[in-house]
């Protein structure tokens, strides 16, 4: 058995999420065959270990929980032509681009997305995938983060309703509902590890109100009821969805999917910004989870949820990075950061603190995911940990109280990772992988994905606009 033990020492502040919030000054935590055997602190023994990590002047905490994202979105991050759109228009260019999408841009840009998130702490990443063109491949962003070692959920999504029949995406990208049901139950059949510490996890994630029918809805939530799936969509993002819900379906959005069984403790919702006092009691009647990604909802100026209504209503909350290609950084201490400054921004300076913040990124995606294995360190759970150099510039005069440094200062990268006990990054870069190629070889093909767009459509996504606007004046 000591093949499998791994002990952190020396570590200088350990928090760790549990009931009391416990956080210990110079501690020690032994993993054994993945999961946290024991913490101790002071000067207690040290216990033995094949495999051990030195934490002298690092905070080591629960590893961050990711509960929504889109990777193949890291191609297109800061695209001209969509820098300054609301979501509908931004929804229109993107699904252009992603029709010229292929394999290998999506295990690059799996891998790349995985990578960016590890290296800024999180240990527990979700995709909200939904793309079948040019023989791309679910399979694929299984098999990055298999590579990369990081615990991951795939919500299988789709699009089944294009432009023809009244839908956003184009005809293109559209597939089968009979044929994404299938996929979705072969999906889990054939990864889906429901046992505690299960590194591979699938959900059943149509796109959104408005790309599929309400039949695969309510058919997708019959299925993940049969298998033992959870339930993703996009929900309540904008007012023009709103707009979009009342005039098809007659109903505000959450009234409209829970009708079709998509309220409960299974289901969880990205962004619910737009929830009337009605939808939000809904949710917390029912258990059901939200995806908060303020970064995203800023950046297309969707608004802000109403988080602290959600939290006091009993909606199980954890946060979301989204698609790069509408928050372009993939960081969750930052996500926890702007979830607390915008409920400031709302409430006042007492709203929201950054042990709540730090809670949302941990516990709150833990209990969104519907995972008790992590989210906190304790003896039993699954030893998905990080630390932070607090020797960083960041950190400087910051150490009066380095736990809220976490929230407060600049959102720092993780000097080292373990996942299900072993280490994945270390010093900084995960371990076995050559980040610098991976991003020669990702600018690439996201030069590419833009430059066959624009010969196939005749439009231009990458004239930038600050080039425009200077030659304008000088027309001028
Ligand atoms: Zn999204």
């Amino acid at each position: 058995m000591m093949d499998n033990r791994l002990l952190v020492k020396n570590i200088d502040v350990l928090v760790t999420m549990d009931q009391k919030r416990s956080v210990y000054e110079s501690a020690w935590l032994l993993a054994e065959n993945g999961r946290i055997h024991s913490i101790g602190s002071g000067s207690d023994q040290l216990p033995q270990a094949s495999d051990v990590i030195d934490g002298s002047g690092r905070i080591v905490m629960p590893g961050l929980v990711n509960t929504h994202h889109h990777l193949f979105q890291t191609l297109l991050r800061a695209v001209p032509s969509f820098q300054n759109a609301e979501l509908f228009p931004w929804l229109r260019d993107l699904y252009l681009l992603m029709g010229s999408l292929t394999d290998e841009m999506v295990y690059t840009s799996s891998m790349l997305g995985l990578s960016e998130l590890l290296m800024s702490g999180c240990t527990t990443a979700q995709d909200h995938f939904y793309l079948a063109v040019n023989n791309t491949s679910f399979d694929t962003e299984i098999r990055a983060a298999r590579e990369l070692g990081i615990r991951f959920h795939l919500s299988r999504g789709s699009f089944s309703v294009g432009q023809s029949d009244g839908g956003l995406p184009p005809d293109e990208i559209v597939e089968d509902e009979d044929d994404v049901l299938a996929d979705c139950e072969r999906l889990f059949e054939t990864y889906h590890e429901g046992e505690p510490g299960g590194m591979i996890r699938i959900d059943l994630a149509p796109c959104s109100p408005f790309s599929v029918s309400p039949r695969l809805m309510e058919e997708s939530a019959v299925l993940a009821r049969r298998l033992g799936a959870l339930l993703h969509t996009h929900l309540a993002e904008t007012s023009d969805e709103e707009a979009y819900c009342l005039e098809t379906y007659g109903h505000r959005p959450v009234e409209y999917v829970a009708d079709l069984g998509w309220t409960g403790p299974d289901t969880w919702y990205a962004h619910a910004v737009h929830l009337d006092n009605e939808e939000l009691a809904l949710m917390g009647e029912t258990g059901t989870g939200a995806a908060h990604c303020p970064s995203s909802n800023a950046r297309l100026g969707s608004g802000i949820a109403r988080l602290s209504d959600m939290l006091t209503a009993g909606v199980r909350v954890g946060l979301g990075v989204d698609g790069s290609a509408s928050n372009d950084s993939s960081h969750l201490l930052a996500e926890a950061r702007m979830a607390m400054l915008f409920q400031r921004a709302v409430h006042g300076a007492d709203a929201f603190t950054a042990t709540q913040a730090l809670e949302l990124a941990t516990l709150g995606g833990a209990s969104v995911l519907r995972r008790e294995d992590i989210g906190a360190l304790e003896p039993g759970k699954a030893a998905d940990l990080v630390g932070f150099d607090l020797g960083q510039i960041d950190f400087a005069g910051a150490l009066h109280d380095p736990v809220a440094a976490l929230v407060f200062c600049t959102p720092p990268r993780a000097d080292f990772s373990v996942i299900d006990g072993r280490q994945v990054v270390r010093d900084g870069q995960p371990v076995d992988l050559d980040v610098k190629d991976l991003i020669t070889r990702h600018n690439r093909l996201s030069s590419e994905i833009v430059s066959r767009t624009e010969a196939r459509h005749g439009q231009s996504f990458s004239d930038r606009i600050w080039h425009r606007l200077a030659t304008e004046v000088n027309d001028a």
